[in-house]
């Protein structure tokens, strides 16, 4: 019976629609949700997408180079799954990788079906139509670093992920789905009722909290067929008028339960672990730690990828890859082309390779930024083709068609985040992952550019489609009573009491040699320092230390909620880093250069049940996702639901599942001799 043919109404069993919660607005987030609302009526789930800020902010929005798939006739999959594998160093889940590169050319056709405007190629150079292009239009596809081919559409010259954005906005505002902007994720909530004796609860939903420096506004499109405009909506799903927004800024700041049967992490990356990064400010990998905290298992931390080419200026402006792959070439302060010594593809070695070899050129001449000299491209070229950098760099008085630009490398992307399978679901029974938070095998211990992109549409449109079967039983909430709304730091975060925290945070610190209060620029300096692109067991041991020192904040607004998921994955972070003693991608460590082929294996952490926390454990209000409010009232239930670290608990998780991880990885048919093979790549 496919998903059409099941009814729904009338159901003995009492089906009824999935309540799908996305959290997260980039790529990921955006498709998984649109392919969940893709089956075919009645069991189309309900969705909602909570967002931290405006629904275009995101990594997403700012890519430039591109998206890369094997689309054009003379490419094949195998040949991306080559690429893809080889720079994973011997970490790519070959069956992931399987997935992506197979799948890839079908989410592109779906990325066009849903009106991305990618570059066209009007001399026609080798593209193909694959019968979406108009007349003899074609599509342009640009080469980047480390892949065989030029495979890499683009859209905007370099605006690619804003087009991107802005076409699957528009299909979500068009599509029924609801979307509650500037709402940040604070906990992933377990219903302890479903656990019936396993280690690991359900999942109820989320708990949020709104910004209340923003008017409350929740939007929910009309109906795909109806085609009718958007309209801004109450709770209750009823239109508001928009002086109503005004009224609602006065509720911001209350923590909020929102039920779901199934909560989609696709909340992206954690650049802002890193006093340099590429990435924008939302980028501080709440949705891994919340999810970590919630049970899930997290892998492979240890790999952050470093931008090797970014503006030697405030903001560390992307230069993309792409610059390379049209002909830039870098040169040390003295005017030498130092990459055609260090690797045979020069300026289009894989990323890390590059970013090393800038940061140690850098190192050679004192810390001076290395020089991208695009000026051979031509003023007129690099207008046209990267008119967004071209903007950006004038912007900041660098004319690059005349002179070369200043470069340093910057954290850009993070391999690693919650474990999932080839559908995205995750160990904790009704939570899926999804985008730069999974880590579903591809990237392996480095990632292939432009491939994250199409990770996000590839199994953006597999969570989606696990999505739309009906479910059975009363929807997750919990039971109503008190009428309560209160102040954020009043409330309490389901599975934590805030107030309960914060005696921990000072009995904790009581506990530490030299406790410090925590912030947040000191954590980045310390990430950047000792866990950067160059890392030794000395350097780890001291970040460590300084990290076990740090208060976890108490959870109070957005910036506290970051700083806590900061704090979390820089210890796991570190502590990943420090059992890694190798050198493999992304991780590299100045101590230990070699690659260990016994360690060709990902490390695994979940957080050890430490505690047995009250879930749901207090009254806050529940926004129901379809329907009426329900303002709720703590059960007494009792789940194995993990609290927040103390401070050394991170090291001791990682160390602890390592054994049961390697047990994992060998039992697992995806994990197979392929990847093996590839370490000696
Ligand atoms: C400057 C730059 C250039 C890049 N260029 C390319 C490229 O050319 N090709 C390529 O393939 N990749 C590129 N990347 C990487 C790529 O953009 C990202 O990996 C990808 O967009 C991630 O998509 P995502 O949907 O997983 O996450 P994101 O696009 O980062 O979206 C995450 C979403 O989650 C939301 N969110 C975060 N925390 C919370 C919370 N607590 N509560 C609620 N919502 C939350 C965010 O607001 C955002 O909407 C680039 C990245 C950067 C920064």
């Amino acid at each position: 019976m496919n998903r059409g043919e099941r009814g729904l109404a009338g159901d003995s069993a009492g089906a009824r629609r999935r309540e799908v919660l996305v959290v997260g607005s980039g790529i990921a987030g955006l498709v998984a949700a649109l392919s969940a609302v893709s089956g075919p009526e009645p069991v189309r789930p309900n969705v909602t997408i909570v967002t931290k800020g405006a629904i275009d902010e995101s990594n997403t929005r700012y890519a430039q180079g591109g998206i890369a798939a094997a689309w054009f006739p003379d490419d094949s999959a195998a040949a991306h799954a080559s690429d893809t594998v080889r720079a994973g160093a011997g970490l790519a889940d070959a069956a992931a990788v399987d997935v992506l590169t197979g799948e890839g050319a079908g989410a592109i056709d779906a990325l066009i079906g849903w009106g991305v405007r990618f570059d066209r190629d009007t001399a026609g150079h080798g593209s193909s139509d694959r019968g979406v292009s108009e007349g003899e239009a074609t599509y342009a596809r640009g080469l980047e670093a480390a892949h065989s081919v030029a495979r890499v559409l683009h859209a905007g010259g370099d605006r690619t992920g804003a087009e991107i954005e802005r076409a699957l906005v528009a299909d979500v505002r068009a599509g029924g789905i609801r979307v509650i902007e500037n709402a940040v994720l604070v906990d992933v909530v377990m219903d302890s009722s479903s656990a019936a004796g396993s280690r690991v609860a359900r999942v109820a939903g989320v708990s949020i909290l709104r910004d209340a420096t923003q008017p409350r506004r929740d939007v929910i499109g009309s109906d795909r067929a109806g085609g009718t405009s958007n309209r801004a909506v109450d709770e209750t799903g009823r239109p508001s008028h928009p002086s109503d927004a005004l009224k609602d800024a006065s509720a911001d700041g209350s923590l909020e339960f929102l039920p779901a049967d199934d909560v989609v992490i696709a909340t992206g990356g954690a650049g802002q672990l890193f006093a340099h990064t590429t990435n924008p400010g939302v980028a501080t990998g709440d949705g891994v730690a919340a999810a970590w905290r919630a049970g899930a298992e997290v892998a492979d931390l240890e790999f952050v990828q470093f931008h090797p080419t970014t503006l030697d200026a405030p903001g560390n402006f992307l230069i993309s890859e792409a610059v390379r792959g049209e002909g830039a070439v870098l040169l040390g302060a003295d005017g030498d082309r130092f990459m055609t010594r260090v690797h045979d593809d020069a300026e289009l070695a894989p990323r890390d390779i590059v970013a090393r070899a800038i940061a140690a050129q850098m190192a050679r001449q004192g810390g001076a930024p290395v020089l991208l000299d695009a000026t051979a491209l031509g003023a007129e070229f690099l207008a046209r083709r990267f008119p967004g950098i071209d903007r950006a760099t004038r912007a900041l008085g660098f004319d690059w068609a005349q002179q070369p630009l200043p470069i340093t490398p910057a954290a850009h992307y993070s391999m690693g985040g919650i474990v999932t399978d080839l559908d995205g679901r995750t160990n904790v029974p009704g939570l899926w992952a999804v985008g730069e938070a999974a880590r579903t095998g591809v990237h392996g211990a480095n990632r292939l550019a432009s491939n994250s992109l199409l990770e996000g549409a590839v199994f953006g449109l597999r969570v989606g489609r696990m999505l739309g079967e009906p479910v059975s039983g009363p929807a997750a909430s919990p039971r109503a009573s008190e009428a309560t709304t209160r102040a954020a730091g009043q409330s309490a975060v389901p599975g934590q009491d805030l107030a309960d925290n914060g005696v921990a945070a000072i009995d904790q610190a009581a506990a530490l040699d030299r406790p410090t209060i925590f912030d947040r620029a000191a954590l980045q300096r310390i990430m950047w320092e000792r866990v950067g692109l160059l890392r030794d067991e000395a350097g780890l041991l001291a970040a460590s230390a300084d990290l076990d020192r740090m208060i976890a904040p108490v959870a109070l607004d957005r910036r506290s909620v970051e700083d806590r998921n900061l704090l979390d994955l820089a210890r796991l972070t570190v502590a990943a880093a420090l059992a890694r003693t190798e050198s493999r991608g992304a991780h590299s460590r100045s101590d230990i250069s070699e690659t260990r082929p016994g360690m060709a294996r990902p490390f695994v952490a979940a957080a050890r049940p430490s505690a047995s926390t009250s879930v749901l454990g207090t009254s806050f209000v529940s926004t129901a996702l379809s329907g009426e409010p329900a303002l709720t009232e703590p059960s007494d239930r009792e789940t194995e639901t993990p609290t927040a670290l103390d401070a050394s608990v991170a090291a001791a998780t990682w160390i602890d599942q390592i054994d049961q991880s390697t047990a994992r990885v060998l039992a697992d048919p995806r994990d197979t001799s392929d990847t093996e093979k590839t370490s000696a790549c």
